[in-house]
């Protein structure tokens, strides 16, 4: 009856990365490698992760008219997404300038460009996506009052799942919603703010659910995750992996619990099955690049 599986609210951004030596200081100028150009954004992650496991996916977005407004469409058609809801035009393309040394820290400078202007209207323009669609999900890299319209327009039985990244304090409309809210350790701080008074995962999960959403998970990288609703905090094992490259993890575990969760999966299983695939992707370099099909995730 749901033509979508999931529908992916949120950001494209093309990601220019360069190595470096070492990291600029203020003034200073370094020489790096090539320009490597990325397709990235939580939305346009979470959207491809989802395809590429099988999921019926069609992502909100909005893009400029511009060459990486054209890649991130191009990746998105490419993993199967449904880019029926892909704006174009009222900015340019968001963008992450991303410097990266041996050690593999980085540094980012992020220009939201058209993924601020999501707005509330382009939203409710949208209505169709979300009378199609079994599960929402969405995350902070567009504009707090487009997360709230979100909120509105879900249909009656559909299931919305919220990362908070970038961290932000959130009204209580939108926490009441989530099932689930998923955060890392530093998302989990954020939120909680004053309220963070323990260092134990399990409190966060707790103290989190006393605010509002009818579930959370605490996602805890290579230690796996912790799922808590009702009264009941329980661990999610992770999964044994070389790790390569950590980014995206977050973003395909996300998409996964939200496609699983829309096939009946109940909290825990979903979040095992998200633990694999969160597992699977840091066995290999980049984010979209990483996403594992569902077979892959089997054979893990
Ligand atoms: P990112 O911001 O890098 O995308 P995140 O901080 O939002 O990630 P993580 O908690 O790092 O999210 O990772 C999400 C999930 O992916 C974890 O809960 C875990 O199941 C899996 N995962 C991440 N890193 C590893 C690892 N090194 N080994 C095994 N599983 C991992």
């Amino acid at each position: 009856m749901y033509d979508y599986d999931l529908l992916v609210v949120g950001s494209a951004n093309a990601d220019l990365v360069i190595g470096v030596e070492r990291r600029p200081g203020a003034g200073e100028t370094v020489l790096g490698t090539d320009l490597a150009v990325h397709p990235g954004g939580k939305g346009a992650n979470q959207a491809v992760a989802a395809a590429r496991l099988g999921a019926r996916t069609a992502l909100l977005a909005r893009v400029g008219d511009d060459d990486y407004g054209r890649l991130l469409l191009d990746s998105q058609r490419a993993a199967g997404v449904d880019t029926v809801g892909v704006l174009v035009g009222g900015a340019p393309t968001g963008v992450a300038l991303i410097t990266v040394d041996p050690s593999g820290d980085n540094s980012i400078v992020v220009s939201p460009g058209a993924n601020g202007r999501l707005a509330p209207g382009d939203v409710r323009a949208a209505a169709s996506l979300f009378h199609a669609s079994r599960v929402v999900s969405t995350q902070l890299e567009v504009p707090l009052e487009t997360v709230v319209e979100v909120v509105r327009s879900l249909a009656p039985g559909s299931r919305f799942v919220l990362n908070p990244s970038p961290p932000l304090p959130l009204p209580r409309e939108v926490l009441d919603a989530c099932d689930p809210l998923i955060v890392n350790e530093h998302e989990a701080k954020v939120i909680l703010g004053d309220a963070c008074v323990s260092d134990r995962p399990e409190d966060w999960a707790r103290i989190l659910l006393a605010k509002g959403p009818r579930s959370v998970v605490v996602t805890l990288g290579a230690e796996g995750a912790l799922v808590a609703s009702g009264a009941e905090v329980s661990r999610v094992p992770s999964v044994k992996v070389d790790a390569v490259d950590t980014t995206g993890a977050g973003d395909a575990f996300t998409a996964a619990l939200a496609w699983r969760l829309g096939t009946g999966a109940s909290l825990a299983r979903a979040a095992a099955y998200a633990a694999r695939v969160g597992a699977a992707a840091v066995t290999r370099a980049g984010a979209q690049a990483s996403y594992p099909t569902a077979a892959e995730v089997d054979a893990l």
